[in-house]
């Protein structure tokens, strides 16, 4: 398109005042906000400017008022209505990072309830109407819980890895199995954040390697700590070698050096003793780690939040920390997270009163049922074409939790006459709230490990959902 052309095109866009004098506008404007709208209309038009500007082709049509107008209403529709949608998580990954990990407990529920809509106690003493500690009951809770003789809270558990050793290694060097440089999703890559904490990264051993010598000759005068990570999503397998905690601790008190460990999902309940469990936080510090670092919304099955638990000395040093402000969970993050951890107080009833432990720990005849009664549903539901069957299927803790460990689950397949799979993903995931199932095999699953009411994974309209496609 040449100048002349858009310039012709330019000059044809109305004004705003014109577009906010138009009916369905004013409309708009008296429902929602003047000013929203006529936001709203600045911004199409400045688009439609530079559209006009950048365009190459052929002469675009004349830009219509009725055009304009629907876009203006597009976007005004957009920033009132878009909230989070509930998803219903029937993909066998019980702690899925990316619909928000694990679901809360209804007594934490509760407690967010009560800190969101109010003020509370949050760092206020009550009995001597001073300020008090910010992380003073969830510290007493995890005290009790871990052995751990002092404890805070941050917002995850990257924050929590950040604080640690900027506090006790900051300008020195902190030694790191090759094995051991992990990249979680979401990017957290350790050597990135040891760096970022001001820290330098000294690297030992190989990859699938590291002998107690590797870590005794890379101990100097410049070492301020040995670190260990828990190598949360994957497995090195074959001619392996690693240095256990408990004498990587020995190597440590030789030479008068703390060990931090990152537990990642750190475990608080014994949920599956053995190779594959997850070593629990109370064991790492029994086992010597002087600091150890996990996270709230994993195998804990709280909100997200990153706790450190250790010797008193460090952890009250990591308190000190100007960090800790910067990095201090909110109001209802601590509330959720202390009705979380009260519910650990009695361990005969947590894997029933936590979601995620249900989720993970139920019987699998439990959930061969929810799927039973998932299927007879959505028989009912579905038109013709529609098969479904209840299948084997396996189910992952997730958020690199209980790595390379799959637990045994049940499944309702769902098939279709002429929609494949990916149409059927799609089409349940469309439903509100979103049904996220998961392809597997070339089948569409819906793993009921997760899933408390089988009514829940049945779609309204499912044969017009997947016309409509
Ligand atoms: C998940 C994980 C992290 C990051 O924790 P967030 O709470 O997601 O910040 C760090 N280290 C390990 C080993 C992990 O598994």
């Amino acid at each position: 398109m040449g100048e002349k052309e858009k310039n012709r095109s330019l000059r044809g866009l109305p004004s705003v005042d014109a577009v906010l004098r138009e009916p369905a506008l004013e409309q708009e404007a008296a429902l929602h906000s003047p000013a929203l709208v006529a936001g709203a209309a600045r911004d199409v038009l400045a688009a439609l400017r530079s559209e006009i500007l950048s365009f190459e082709g052929a002469a675009p049509g004349a830009v219509s008022m009725e055009g304009i107008v629907a876009r203006v209403k597009e976007e005004v529709a957009t920033l009132v209505s878009t909230g989070a949608v509930r998803v219903v998580n029937a993909s066998g990954t019980v702690l899925h990072t990316n619909i928000g990990r694990a679901v809360l407990a209804k007594e934490a529920i509760d407690a967010v309830l009560l800190a969101a809509s109010g003020n509370t106690d949050l760092e206020f003493d009550l009995s001597t109407g001073e300020r008090g500690e910010r992380d003073a009951r969830v510290e007493a809770l995890l005290k009790r819980l871990t052995g751990a003789e002092a404890a805070c809270v941050v917002n995850n558990n990257a924050a929590a890895v950040l604080i640690t050793l900027n506090t006790l290694a900051e300008g020195r060097e902190v030694v790191v199995s090759r094995g051991e440089l992990i990249e979680i999703g979401g990017s957290f890559r350790l050597p990135e954040i040891i760096v970022k904490s001001g820290c330098l990264l000294k690297e030992v051993g190989t990859t699938n390697r590291t002998h107690e010598r590797d870590y005794e000759s890379a101990t100097g005068p410049q070492t301020a700590l040995l670190f260990k990570a828990h190598t949360s999503n994957y497995r090195v397998v074959g001619f392996t070698t690693s240095v256990g905690l408990g004498r990587l601790a020995e190597i440590a008190a030789a030479n008068g050096l703390p060990v931090v460990e990152d537990l990642g999902s750190g475990s608080l309940a014994n949920l599956f003793p053995g190779r594959d469990g997850e070593p629990t936080v109370a064991q790492s510090l029994a086992n010597g780690a002087s600091v150890v670092t996990f996270s709230g919304d994993k195998l804990l099955g709280g909100p997200q939040a990153g706790l450190i638990c250790g010797k008193k000395e460090l952890v009250d040093r990591i308190r000190k920390n100007p960090l800790k402000r910067a990095l201090r969970a909110d109001k209802m993050t601590l509330a959720a997270l202390e009705a979380t951890l009260r519910l650990y107080l009695n361990m005969d009833t947590v894997t029933s009163r936590v979601p995620a432990l249900r989720y993970l720990t139920r019987p699998l005849d439990e959930v061969e049922e929810a799927a039973r009664k998932a299927c007879a549903l959505m028989k009912k539901a579905f038109g013709d074409g529609f098969t479904v069957e209840v299948v084997d299927s396996k189910a992952v803790a997730g958020a690199g939790a209980l790595p390379g460990r799959s637990i045994p689950s049940k499944a309702v397949a769902v098939s279709h006459a002429s929609a494949g799979p990916d149409k059927l993903f799609a089409a349940f995931l469309s439903n509100r709230p979103a049904i996220l199932g998961r392809v597997h095999d070339g089948r569409f699953l819906i793993d009921m490990r997760a899933i408390d009411d089988p009514a829940d994974v049945v779609p309204a309209d499912l044969g017009s959902r997947l016309a409509g496609e």
